[in-house]
């Protein structure tokens, strides 16, 4: 059997071994740690830097093809792969994503409506008015490179502010961006094949929480208009990119207009729905473009209703206000008929880490959404 490449070991890397593995695939996983949840249950795990050369050509020569699951992975990297076999999606496309001012500039130069931002390379951009207009106050400093789940980011509501923030990043290379009303956030994942055939999955509504995904609901409680647009948006970002893989695009909904906040050059959290309410999921997406076959029907057939599990609830407190680990009870999720759980299998858990995650399908989106809040609230997790 032909045996696939996946640069990266978290929790997107061992769903697309899983789809790997029914579709009569092998996965090798290159991962530097050796607890990654894709690398246990891989054919083999390469545990080493994504910059170790060595390693990456014994995935080049193991393995038909090559994909990632880590936005972060080395740009050089991939080329350096790309020459020996295929790499999906490409260098290009995935370091226009890994870094802000590229994927706003992309945004920007495409005519595909984003928020307003300034690339901030040094403290004399925030000073300087013609660069950085009153209209970018207040907003959000983000460093241009690795910030997820809201981290690396900052509300300034001034160019002072700005200017401090700037300073506690570093120096790091910024972009300023504007900060906007928001009605509601979704996303849109999309898989783009070799010849250009993209196929939508059903746009999603996104909860965050403290700057991290805790719901994904579908059908967005968005117009059909809104939710139609996005995913126009989002197919002319993935051929603009020359894209082939999976690919997932957030939006703001900012009183009542469209806005790209940013895209993920793999499967994404909000997407994590399709493994159960959809009849082909983002991960087996991934596998079929990667290794050129056609596309899968991405319908819903229910609506579903997604909770991220992040790891506050593996703490307890005692009596003393001291911490605690304990393994939540999932007896209470089990016994929802309609409830999909899956854990990553990763080795500790920590505030803010994304263990896991369930999903209740259901014919009637309200009443998926009324059982998802229950079973939320019977683990621990509370607003
Ligand atoms: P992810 O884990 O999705 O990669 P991230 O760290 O890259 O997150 P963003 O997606 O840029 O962060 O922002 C996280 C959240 O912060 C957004 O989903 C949104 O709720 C809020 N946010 C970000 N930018 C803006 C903005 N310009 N205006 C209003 N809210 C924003
Ligand atoms: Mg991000
Ligand atoms: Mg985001």
């Amino acid at each position: 059997p032909a045996t696939l490449g996946m640069l990266g070991g978290g929790q997107l890397g061992r769903f697309f071994v899983a789809a790997a593995h029914e579709l009569g695939y092998q996965v090798w996983v290159l991962d530097p740690d050796a607890n990654s949840p894709a690398g246990k249950i891989a054919n083999r795990h390469l545990q080493a830097a994504y910059d170790d050369y060595a390693a990456l050509d014994q995935l080049a020569q193991g393995c038909a093809a090559v994909t990632t699951e880590f936005e972060n992975v080395p740009a050089d990297t991939l080329d350096y792969l790309a020459k020996f076999v295929p790499v999906r999606p490409h260098a290009a496309a995935v370091a226009i994503c890994q870094n802000r001012v590229a994927e706003k500039s992309f945004l920007r130069d495409n005519g595909i409506p984003h928020a307003a931002f300034a690339a901030i390379i040094s403290e004399d951009d925030l000073r300087d008015a013609a660069k950085v207009g009153a209209h970018l106050f207040p907003g959000i400093l983000k460093v241009a490179r690795f910030g997820y789940d809201g981290k690396g980011q900052a509300v300034v509501n001034s160019r002072e502010e700005a200017i401090a923030a700037f300073q506690g990043f570093k120096g790091e290379t910024c972009v300023l961006e504007q900060k906007l009303h928001l009605d509601y956030e979704v996303s849109v994942v999309l898989a783009r094949d070799e010849q250009g055939a993209t196929r939508c999955f059903p746009t999603a509504e996104n909860i965050h929480r403290k700057g991290i995904l805790d719901i994904s609901i579908v059908p967005a409680r968005a117009t059909a208009c809104t939710a139609n647009s996005a995913q126009e948006v989002a197919e002319r970002i993935a051929e603009k990119l020359g894209y082939i893989g999976t690919l997932g695009v957030e939006f703001f909904i900012s009183r009542g207009q469209l806005y790209v906040n940013e895209m993920a050059p793999r499967p994404h959290n909000s997407g994590h729905y399709t493994l159960d309410a959809c009849i082909t999921n983002q991960f087996e997406q991934q596998v079929r473009a990667l290794c050129g076959l056609p596309l899968g029907e991405p319908r819903a057939h229910s609506a579903a209703v997604m909770v991220n599990l992040l790891g506050d609830i593996w703490f307890e407190k005692d009596a003393d206000g001291n911490e605690r680990y304990r393994e939540p009870d999932w007896a209470k999720l089990y016994a929802v008929p309609n409830l999909k759980l899956h854990l990553y299998g990763k080795h500790h858990a920590r505030h803010g880490r994304k263990m896991g995650h369930f999903t209740v399908i259901d014919a009637d989106p309200a009443r998926a959404l009324e059982t998802a809040r229950a079973a939320r609230a019977s683990v621990g997790i509370v607003d």
